[in-house]
């Protein structure tokens, strides 16, 4: 297949980037028709021109001062990114490459360009991506903080639901106006005393006593209820202060108190009941002295719950019917 020139001037013409040849000084000789299709405007209007005007007025210098000035320094430029002026006003992106011919003298000048359009669409999609990439890090940000926030409320709720539920249970288990463990509270030590001796196969020591304010209806009744009320109070501090840490002091009625005495005998517990019996009878009461009738069993193996408190509530009714202000055993 031979090839003729008309087909070179073709190719030249229809070649897929814009091609310019220029004389020594930089004018137009020849443009081929790619360009001239970018460009929009006619030949004619190109050549003889400076190759200088195909360019917007923002790549003049990158033109003058890199690719002329490299051309004619070595003679060759590569990749320079320059804007040709459209006729309709746009800027279209190439990069431009120029080769000096030596050939002819004097040399002349071929331009190359490719247009960049597509380079500069992914370079602006991938800005776009990034962006957008940084907004869902920001809101991914922003979901994780109210995420923690929702966490440490939740938290301070459980601390709040955990505080009110000893609360309740230490409400369930306590006397409102002395502050005392309840009768509740009292029965609970007991069984768990009772199931403690069980396993020790009986062979436990504890007492239980009753202890009741002698007397104490005219007390309420010649100086009020809310008289009562502080003697009350203050015989709860007298008993927690007189008794050993580890007995139980809880108030299980009106005026009626029970006290679990553990690893204790029936004889350490009367002799200790006694002197909180004269420790009573000795405060300095407002308005007026009391005393305290105290009935006291210590445990013996076989014994229920039931039949112990019953023969400390009949030691009480001894110590009523001995004249009160006694501590009676049984
Ligand atoms: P005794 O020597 O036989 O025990 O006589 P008492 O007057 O102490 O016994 P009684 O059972 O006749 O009276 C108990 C009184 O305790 C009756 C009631 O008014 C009073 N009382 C019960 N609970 C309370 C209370 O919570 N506060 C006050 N202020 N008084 C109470
Ligand atoms: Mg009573
Ligand atoms: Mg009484």
């Amino acid at each position: 297949m031979t090839i003729k020139t008309m087909d070179f001037e073709r190719w030249w013409q229809l070649a897929p980037s814009g091609l310019v040849v220029l004389d020594e000084r930089g004018t137009i000789l020849q443009i081929n028709q790619t360009l001239v299709d970018w460009l929009g405007c006619s030949r004619k209007r190109l050549i003889h021109q400076s190759a200088s005007a195909l360019f917007t007025t923002e790549s003049h210098l990158l033109y003058q001062g890199v690719l002329a000035f490299r051309l004619s320094a070595i003679g060759v430029v590569d990749e320079v990114h320059l804007h040709l002026q459209g006729t309709n006003g746009n800027a279209f992106p190439v990069l431009c490459s120029a080769r000096r011919l030596d050939a002819p003298d004097p040399p002349l000048t071929l331009l190359a360009m490719v247009p960049i359009v597509r380079k500069d669409q992914l370079e602006q999609e991938l800005l776009e991506a990034r962006q957008a990439a940084q907004n869902a890090l920001k809101e991914n940000k922003l979901v994780i903080n109210e995420l923690e926030a929702m966490r440490v409320k939740l938290e301070s709720h459980n601390q709040e639901l955990q505080r009110l539920t000893m609360q309740l249970s230490q409400e369930a288990r306590s006397d409102p106006l002395t502050d005392l463990p309840n009768r509740r509270h009292f029965e609970l030590a007991l069984e768990e005393r009772f199931a403690r001796a069980s396993i020790n196969r009986h062979s436990d020591v504890f007492s239980v006593a009753i202890l009741d304010i002698d007397h104490f209806k005219p007390i309420n009744d010649t100086y009020g209820h809310a008289v009562g009320d502080e003697v009350l109070q203050q015989l709860a501090l007298l008993l927690s202060s007189q008794m050993r840490g580890s007995d139980l002091a809880a108030r299980i009625g009106g005026e009626e108190f029970a006290l679990l005495m553990p690893e204790t005998s029936l004889e350490e517990a009367s002799h200790a009941l006694e002197r909180l019996r004269l420790a009573i009878e000795a405060h300095s009461w407002q308005p007026v002295p009391i005393t305290a009738s105290i009935g006291v069993a210590g445990y013996q193996a076989g014994d229920t719950k039931e039949n112990l408190m019953a023969r400390a509530d009949r030691a009480l009714y001894k110590a009523k019917h001995l004249g009160r202000n006694h501590v009676a055993k049984s």
